[in-house]
Parts: C-alpha cells; sequence; structure tokens
C-alpha cells in the first residue's frame, strides 16, 4: 500500500516507522531481522531500507602496485525490501539514488520493484563519494532527486528509457522525497534549498521524509513554509536519539544540523555514555510527545540497526 494511504488511513493518528541499512557485504539477514523483530509491537505500516553507493579503495599487490578497486559496501536494497515484505507483511521502502548508478540501471531496479510488489520508492541523489570534494553525476547517470523523481513519475506515466518497443505499462509508485528542516548543507540558504524542493513536489512528490533534527521548532517552522507555499503532502519528521556523547560532534558535522544548547548541556553534564544515551532517550520520547501533539503523521526513526533506544522510545508514545 502507498505511504499516503497508510496516513490517509490512519485519519490522523500518529504511526511508527523507521529505517535500516543493508547488512554488510558478506553478512546474513538474520542482523536485520533481529533489529526488527523488538519493533513489530508498534505496528510499523513500513520500513525503510537504504542504498548506498560504491566505495574506491586500493589492494596493494606482492610486487607492491596498486590496484584500484571499486566495491559495495552494502548491496542488496531490493532484496532486502523483499525479505522484510514477504516476512513481516508490512510495505518495504526502498531508497533509490542517483550517485553510482546509471539510468538504465535505476530502470531495471524499478521494474524489479514494480514486479515484487513495492509500491512506495525514496528518491534521493546521495552524497558525493568521500575522495571528492563535491557530488560528481554517475555518467549516464542523474544530478539530482529532481531528475531520479521525474524518472520515477515518468514510468508512472508508461514513459521509458529507449521506447524501441511497446513499453506503455503504467508502474505506479508513492514516491518520496528528502527534506531538510535546516536546510541542505550544500544550499547558499533555505529559501534557495526551498525552490528545488517545490520543485520536486510539483513534479509528483508524494511525501517526504526529514533530515534528524533535535528542535522540534525546526520541523514546526518548515512544515508551516510548507503549508503557506502550496505543499500539503505528509511531511514525516526523521528522529534519532544520541546514544553518546561523541555524537554531540559528530552528528552536526555529519547531517549538518544543530544541537540545540539545553540537549548539549544535559550531554555534558553526563559522567559516562550509559547517561547519555538515558538523556537522549529521554530527549526524544518529549520531542515525540511535542511532535504527536502537532499532528506528525509518522515518526520515522533511523535506527542505524540498533532497536533498543527507539524500542523505549516508542513504548513511551504508541
Ligand atoms: C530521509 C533521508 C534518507 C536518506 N537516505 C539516503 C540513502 O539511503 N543513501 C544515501 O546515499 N543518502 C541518503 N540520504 C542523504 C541524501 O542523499 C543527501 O543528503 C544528499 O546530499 C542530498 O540528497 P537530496 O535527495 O536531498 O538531493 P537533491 O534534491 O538533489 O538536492 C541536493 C542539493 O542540490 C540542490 N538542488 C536540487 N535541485 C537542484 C537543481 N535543479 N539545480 C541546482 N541545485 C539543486 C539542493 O538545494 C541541495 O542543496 C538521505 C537523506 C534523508 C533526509
Amino acid at each position: 500500500m502507498k505511504i499516503t494511504e497508510h496516513i490517509a488511513n490512519a485519519n490522523g493518528k500518529t504511526l511508527f516507522s523507521f529505517e535500516l541499512l543493508p547488512p554488510l557485504k558478506g553478512q546474513s539477514l538474520q542482523g536485520i531481522y533481529n533489529a526488527i523483530d523488538p519493533l513489530m509491537e508498534f505496528n510499523p505500516p513500513f520500513i525503510d531500507v537504504t542504498s548506498s553507493r560504491e566505495h574506491h579503495g586500493y589492494k596493494e599487490h606482492a610486487s607492491g602496485l596498486l590496484e584500484k578497486v571499486t566495491y559495495r559496501k552494502r548491496p542488496g536494497t531490493v532484496a532486502v525490501c523483499a525479505a522484510i515484505m514477504n516476512k513481516y507483511k508490512v510495505d518495504a521502502v526502498p531508497h533509490l539514488i542517483c550517485g553510482g548508478f546509471t539510468k538504465e540501471e535505476t530502470e531495471y531496479a524499478l521494474i524489479d520493484l514494480q514486479f515484487l510488489g513495492i509500491d512506495n520508492v525514496l528518491a534521493l541523489r546521495g552524497d558525493a563519494l568521500k575522495t571528492d570534494a563535491g557530488f560528481i553525476p554517475t555518467p549516464g547517470g542523474h544530478a539530482y532527486a529532481s531528475e531520479l523523481l521525474q524518472q520515477v513519475a515518468n514510468m508512472n506515466n508508461g514513459v521509458y528509457l529507449h521506447e524501441y518497443q511497446d513499453t506503455s505499462y503504467k508502474t505506479d509508485f508513492c514516491i518520496g522525497i528528502a527534506a531538510y528542516p535546516e536546510k541542505h548543507f550544500e544550499s547558499p540558504n533555505l529559501k534557495t534549498d526551498f525552490r528545488y524542493l517545490k520543485q520536486k513536489v510539483d513534479a509528483g512528490a508524494g511525501f517526504m521524509v526529514t533530515q534528524m533534527f533535535f528542535d522540534n521548532s525546526k520541523y514546526k517552522a518548515f512544515v508551516n513554509l510548507c503549508r503557506e507555499n502550496d505543499i500539503n503532502i505528509p511531511i514525516i519528521p526523521g528522529l534519532k536519539p544520541i546514544t553518546s556523547a561523541k555524537q554531540l560532534i559528530n552528528l552536526p558535522k555529519i547531517f549538518h544540523i544543530d544541537m540545540p544548547e539545553d540537549l548539549s548541556d544535559a550531554v555534558h553534564a553526563c559522567k559516562n555514555d550509559k547517561e547519555v544515551k538515558e538523556v537522549g532517550i529521554e530527549w526524544m520520547i518529549n520531542q515525540c510527545k511535542e511532535l504527536v501533539e502537532f499532528g506528525a503523521p509518522v515518526l520515522h526513526f533511523y535506527t542505524m540497526g540498533n532497536a533498543e533506544p527507539t524500542k523505549r522510545i516508542a513504548s513511551a508514545i504508541f
């Protein structure tokens, strides 16, 4: 079922969902199941599975020569989605990214997803390679999420790449996009970022999932800005509890978000990470209660495969 339908069927009740990473190459699916099992009691209508691009590295030969190698650390997004749907009978939402994929590869992935009965995708650009200063589009791929979204929207209209035969079957994907209440880090300001966001909505996005935030006023201001600009699709808050002191520095560095002073003061007052985890969970419970009151359609958790903190928060809310 489409995420928009899940939300409409909930009649204003806030739903619970979460995101997982596919297993590292060479590991089994059991880790994924271990991360899902404890959270099923909160009835997630959907579970997101991230996608990651290739990495480059060097392998040293006995001769001393270095060979450049390209590999994916976490392949398997589509198959993990199929396994989740099969085992738990919930919708799985694969993330699609531009980086590392040609348009043809994206088209084939979308055909696989359609055949598997997957109704939702999250269309993203993806991050730059660690070795590149900025995002460089893959040759034959897309430069922006809006182009990827357009490809999915085209298939929903029966328009495929290279139409040399009867390719008129219309897919019916509900397309999600990323949103940044504190703006995307490459954007000069929120207004510019917002303009591109609106382009994606106008091109057919059905819902948004936000970057994590720790200050609800940022999310509320962003929702209000969207509504004032005729953007009326669901805006799903993405949430992650702090579990260690080093995240005070790492999360702003990686995700370009602010930490509220009260939260950083509380973390600084902790003696160890065990105490930090309690502070992080308590903070997130309060955030969630306020978001439910505000009418957030879904509370969506970035679990990173660690169910325990999310389970404690969800137990206090649902
Ligand atoms: C909910 C969520 C899930 C995510 N999941 C993944 C994942 O699974 N895998 C992964 O690799 N990354 C993931 N990311 C990270 C995301 O891919 C990065 O933040 C990426 O840098 C931007 O992606 P985007 O889809 O917002 O890009 P875009 O919408 O393409 O925007 C990127 C930047 O370009 C600007 N821009 C957009 N359109 C144009 C245009 N036409 N002309 C000029 N500038 C433009 C925007 O303002 C922004 O600054 C996720 C992020 C979120 C919030």
